[in-house]
């Protein structure tokens, strides 16, 4: 008798142990809070830490509206990053990349910590031709080749046209089907508006970006060449994306041709891709002739911005 009911006693205690146990253990929940659920300041399970490095509760309440516990353990538990919360209140704050944003802005304490953000989520905190990603989204139209993006070796594309030699001064050109009908209408209002387009450039194989690319280094230089053409692999052209018009010459940003194609070629989907002043984050020299298909939408955005494709990527499309 005494012994069934110790057996009871027993059997009761384990279900109460596990009960408990099984309590406690789902207690800290705080820690699965995904990035920006506010938690209260109670809740910050890191806030004593935080104040031993150095923050002040006004700091604290800052990065615990946009820090979540797992990512504070994470990445800042090790040591006071002096600029946390001006990086904080920038829209495009990623506290997995605070350690760039420091050292970039150390080198760079003329930027503002808004563009210290931007400017790392370009990647530009890494030399060009330095930590290159191989993109395999190349046949979206919104594809970016830049000097950290290139193109997987031998791409090929099935839907390649070629254009109206009508359009190109006789020269036998290609671009993808999805821009043609658009570059079409373009060069057919210019020419409603007496303005004379010619395609001069279009797309380019890798051989022949690569020829290029080495023309140019052993014609005018490695600097001139970096500014002025891709290497291989790197350019727009190989997307069958992109058109050169006219004169590759900078003089042709004093003709009306250009005046036209700047205030324009947005409504046919195009961008003035490498524009003057925007070559610390397009990696080139200002190109007035080279024009990118994106779509009118992505394109009308970039021409009211007045932004680069680099900028218009972090900005809007995350
Ligand atoms: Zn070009």
């Amino acid at each position: 008798m005494v012994k069934k009911h110790i057996f009871i006693v027993f059997i009761i205690l384990t279900i109460v142990l596990i009960i408990y146990f099984s309590m406690f253990k789902q207690k800290p929940t705080v820690e699965n809070l995904s990035e920006g659920i506010e938690v209260t300041k109670e809740d910050y399970i890191y806030k004593d830490k935080l104040l031993e490095l150095g923050y002040n509760m006004n700091d604290i309440t800052t990065i615990q509206k946009k820090v979540s516990n797992i990512s504070a353990k994470k990445f800042l538990l090790y040591k006071k990053y002096d600029n946390l919360t001006k990086f904080i209140s920038s829209p495009y704050f990623d506290i997995s990349k605070i350690e760039k944003y420091e050292n970039y802005y150390k080198n760079n304490p003329n930027y503002s910590t808004d563009q210290i953000v931007l400017y790392v989520e370009i990647g530009l905190d890494n030399e060009f031709y330095t930590n290159i990603n191989e993109i395999d989204n190349y046949l979206d139209v919104k594809a970016l080749v830049n000097k950290y993006n290139k193109l997987p070796d031998n791409v090929e594309f099935d839907d390649l046209v070629t254009i109206d030699n009508k359009y190109t001064n006789g020269k036998t050109l290609q671009l993808r089907s999805i821009a043609y009908d658009n570059l079409i209408d373009m060069i057919e209002a210019a020419k409603r508006d007496n303005i004379d387009l010619t395609v001069i450039s279009a797309y380019r194989t890798s051989e022949y970006q690569n020829n290029l690319f080495n023309n140019s280094v052993n014609k005018n230089g490695m600097n001139h060449a970096l500014l002025y053409s891709a290497k291989s692999g790197h350019s727009e052209h190989q997307l069958g994306l992109a058109v050169d018009f006219n004169s590759i010459n900078n003089s042709f940003d004093q003709t009306e041709e250009f005046k036209w194609l700047k205030n324009n070629s947005y409504k046919y989907g195009f961008i003035l891709r490498y524009p003057k002043e925007k070559e610390f984050i397009t990696g080139y020299g200002y190109e007035p002739w080279h024009y990118r298909y994106l779509g009118i939408d992505i394109a009308t955005k970039i021409f009211k911005e007045n932004i680069t494709y680099e900028e218009y990527l972090v900005k809007f499309s995350k």
